[in-house]
């Protein structure tokens, strides 16, 4: 999928949209879900146009790959998660319902967050 840059989460790194910041670097910006599914639900961008892991993964310089991650520890541990524990998830295509077509993991915590996933079946 070709990356479109009038997504939502270009549009919050172009500065055209507000979001609630909890952490931005060079390589990564985070902010706070606006629509939160556990007591903390924040979500880590790269600042590249990369639609998905595999985007990343394959088109992304070594230090844009290591900045967003460092990115991602970095918040988990200014959230103060890192003892009781948190989830990183990251959705990718139609099967996984992604919403936003820019590579985004979502990082819960704050309460036990239950089992990984609700067990599904082939179809
Ligand atoms: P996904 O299904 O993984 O693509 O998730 C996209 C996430 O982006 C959802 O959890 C939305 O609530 C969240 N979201 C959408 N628009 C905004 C926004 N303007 N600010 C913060 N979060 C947003």
């Amino acid at each position: 999928m070709a990356y479109d840059p009038s997504n939502v989460f270009a549009r919050i790194l172009r500065g055209e949209l507000p979001c609630k910041k909890v952490y931005e670097d060079e390589w990564a910006l985070a902010f706070h879900d606006i629509n939160p599914l556990a007591p903390v639900h924040v979500l880590v961008i790269p600042k590249g146009p990369y639609v998905s892991m595999v985007d990343f993964g394959a088109n992304a310089a070594p230090e844009e790959v290591g900045g967003f991650f460092k990115a991602v520890a970095k918040v988990a541990e200014m959230l103060g998660v890192n003892e009781r524990g948190y989830r990183i998830l990251a959705n990718a295509g139609p099967d996984a319902n992604q919403e936003v077509p820019h590579l985004h993991v979502h990082l819960f915590a704050g309460a036990p967050l239950g089992p990984m996933l609700r067990r599904v079946s082939a179809g």
